[in-house]
């Protein structure tokens, strides 16, 4: 029987999971504490599937009837119906401490709890629930519909099972499951974090400035996007938050966030979602 998904917080993430579950067929209930987050997630998948219409690569019918596949809802409680939920809500560990509490409470027996953590302990954030067997972290990449792979990480009492469902629901959705173990930053962000750090320490030392970091990156490393305009795209908010996690569980000073990465996040400079970071945004 297919997965009914509950996928908690609407951002770019959020919509962007429900877009690819949806499209593979499954039902799904997109959540958020805001109603205006969840109008722009719903904008964000419309206009998405219509970029995919005019490209001739999806036909109108597949566009409505995936669209007519995800309902959006204010209420933690929408979880109740559902079999596999993933959490995408802001990187905060607090926050997701409470929401592991709450969708614990609220979701079904045997449903499997996700959470799309860029960083924080999958083991720390099961172990707020009384189903640690069914917790699991299911990190996708960002923008997900376009990027093939998920990084899937057992915390220390996460059951086989549920490490054979999560990524059988990974191929469902037609992404490549990789295995991470649970360390801060599991592999995806314990390697890029720091170079987008160095690189911001690069624009604050003056050594060049962000066109200058990001077009050797990519003439020279050949990357297909530079690690500014990365961080741009992935949030500076979250970056920040993630190198906090991998210094406070690391320990070690290289994971020190750049002052002038910290002082941008404090100015509301969060990249594309809020039309400046390293670019402005139109
Ligand atoms: P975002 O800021 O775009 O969206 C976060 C959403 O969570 C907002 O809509 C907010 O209203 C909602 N939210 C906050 N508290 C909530 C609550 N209690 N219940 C429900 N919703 C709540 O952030 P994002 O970039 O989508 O990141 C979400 C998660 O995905 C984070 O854990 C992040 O680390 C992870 N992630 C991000 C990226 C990326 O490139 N941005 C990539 C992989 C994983």
């Amino acid at each position: 029987m297919s997965d009914i998904i509950a996928v908690v917080g609407a951002g770019q993430m959020g919509n962007g999971i429900a877009h690819v579950c949806a499209a593979a067929g499954l039902s799904v209930t997109l959540i958020d504490v805001s109603a205006e987050a969840l109008a722009r997630g719903k904008g964000t998948i419309e206009k998405n599937l219509d970029r995919q219409v005019k490209k001739g690569t999806l036909d109108a019918a597949a566009k409505d009837a995936t669209l007519s596949r995800i309902a959006t809802s204010t209420d933690l409680g929408a979880v109740a119906k559902a079999t596999f939920a993933i959490e995408a809500a802001t990187e905060n560990p607090a926050l997701k401490f409470k929401i592991f509490g709450d969708m614990d409470r609220l979701a079904p027996e045997g449903a499997i709890l996700a959470t799309n953590t860029s960083s924080i302990s999958i083991t720390e954030i099961a172990a707020k629930t009384k189903r640690p067997g069914h917790v699991i972290g299911m990190h996708f990449m960002n923008p997900v519909p376009v990027m093939q792979l998920v990084e899937i990480i057992r915390g220390l009492a996460t059951s086989h099972e549920t490490l054979e469902r999560t990524v059988a629901l990974a191929k469902t959705v037609g992404k490549t499951p990789v295995e991470a173990n649970d360390f801060p930053g599991f592999i995806a962000n314990r390697i890029l974090m720091p170079m987008i750090n160095e690189a911001v320490y690069c624009v604050m030392e003056g050594v060049g400035t962000p066109e200058a970091v990001d077009t050797v990156m990519k003439l020279g490393m050949n990357h297909p996007m530079g690690p500014l305009a990365l961080a741009d795209l992935i949030g500076l908010d979250t970056c920040l938050a993630i190198l906090d996690v991998l210094h406070d569980g690391l320990g070690d000073p290289k994971y020190r966030a750049c002052p002038l990465l910290r002082k941008y996040v404090a100015a509301g400079w969060l990249g594309r979602k809020s039309g400046r970071g390293f670019y402005e945004y139109k």
